[in-house]
């Protein structure tokens, strides 16, 4: 019955990575897929997250009973705090609602199947580039993609003018998708006072802020610094959503841990809001797992452990390898390299380096000892 199923395209980033596992090579490096690595190439499992759970395995009264449709309460709590900061008065006027989701991608999916059913406008606009993953997700819930301008090829940092402009000519109402900080895939962030003026424009014209934010303490290696795009968005007021996730600054990619928060105007909004989350959530996966929830509330809520992965945050961030200005300059884990295909596949064929054909690399995942490889092959593919 299935034999006129037509063979779906390799997903890039997956693509990359089966080629990289069949190269042989010992020089062989994979810069593709977002994931911190290790001198030796391994995903860095952080020390705090590796306490967690001896914690955990200790903990008598712990079983495997299932969640609430919203996940842990307490883990939900912590989370909001981390993103809108300890005071936040949205927290204290019980206008936000917090659930746990499958990671950032799963809060991504949640936020847009709540939007699709409870929201006015269909229509959201995505950065020029941004994150493959975003179109699908939001395309899969019944939302119509738009894109604003944000990367400037030749200048490699913000299009600030043209993103102003589209946002400014964009349908009344509309949702954004903005990237808290860490922008995937250039690297490249609003400053402070750009953030401020995008703000303004957009609740000007109405606009509905959707945050990704995958990347907090990765950037600056504070997490409040990390957060104060979606802190003054929350300041004024006004309505927003946000899609957490603790895949790369925790390391926690294959446990799936997330939370989807919207910020309503009252805490009444807040309680009906989520009253129709739990229809959203029940019919897809009913409630999500414990496990990788744990890990982060018992890291969350004790002092001693929040300051170690502060520290360790540090570390990953100042681990920066780069001689080209613009890479320098551009934040988080990735770097736009202005590589075209055609010096990314040469590349890999012939230094057996694997990345985004457009010629994004993870440099998290680069270690000291392949950076003169990818030296030796950038300058071979410039000079191609
Ligand atoms: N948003 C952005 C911007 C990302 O880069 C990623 C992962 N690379 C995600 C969301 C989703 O990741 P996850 O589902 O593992 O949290």
């Amino acid at each position: 019955v299935f034999k006129n199923v037509v063979r779906a395209p390799d997903i890039p980033v997956y693509a990359v990575m089966v080629a990289y596992r069949e190269d042989p090579s010992p020089v062989k490096l994979n810069l593709g897929m977002g994931v911190y690595r290790t001198e030796e190439g391994k995903p860095l499992l952080l020390d705090v997250v590796r306490q967690a759970e001896k914690l955990l395995v200790n903990d008598l009264s712990a079983n495997k009973e299932y969640l609430p449709i919203t996940g842990m309460p307490e883990f939900n709590k912590l989370s909001a705090k981390l993103v809108f900061g300890d005071d936040s008065p949205a927290i204290k006027e019980n206008r936000v609602i917090t659930v746990q989701c499958l990671s950032g991608s799963g809060s991504l999916r949640i936020g847009a199947e709540f939007l699709a059913k409870h929201y006015h406008q269909r229509i959201v606009y995505l950065s020029q580039p941004t994150y493959g993953n975003h179109p699908n997700l939001l395309a899969a819930a019944g939302l119509s993609l738009k894109t604003y301008r944000y990367y400037d090829p030749l200048t490699h940092g913000l299009d600030f003018q043209g993103m102003l402009e589209d946002l400014a000519g964009a349908s009344s109402g509309a949702i954004v998708l903005l990237q808290v900080s860490g922008h995937n895939p250039t690297g490249v962030d609003p400053t402070l006072e750009q953030w401020e003026q995008i703000r303004q424009l957009m609740r000007l014209k109405g606009l509905l802020p959707y945050f990704d934010c995958a990347y907090q303490g990765l950037v600056s290696a504070s997490l409040d610094a990390d957060a104060q795009s979606v802190r003054m968005f929350v300041a004024d007021g006004g309505e927003c959503l946000v899609a957490q996730s603790y895949s790369k600054n925790m390391g926690l990619y294959g446990e799936r841990v997330g939370a989807l928060s919207i910020v309503c105007k009252t805490a009444n909004v807040a309680s009906l809001v989520e009253s129709q989350l739990k229809l959203v959530i029940r019919p897809m996966y009913s409630n999500p797992p414990i496990h990788g929830a744990s890990i982060v509330t018992a890291i969350l809520k004790d002092r001693d452990m929040q300051s170690q992965w502060t520290n360790e945050l540090k570390l990953m961030t100042d681990r920066t390898p780069g001689d080209w200005s613009h890479i320098i300059r551009q934040v988080g884990m990735y770097s736009l390299t202005g590589l075209n295909a055609e010096q990314v596949a040469f590349m890999t064929r012939e230094y057996h380096i694997y990345m985004s054909s457009d010629g994004r690399i993870n440099m998290a995942g680069l270690s000291s000892k392949g950076v003169s490889h990818i030296v030796d092959a950038i300058h071979a593919a410039v000079t191609l």
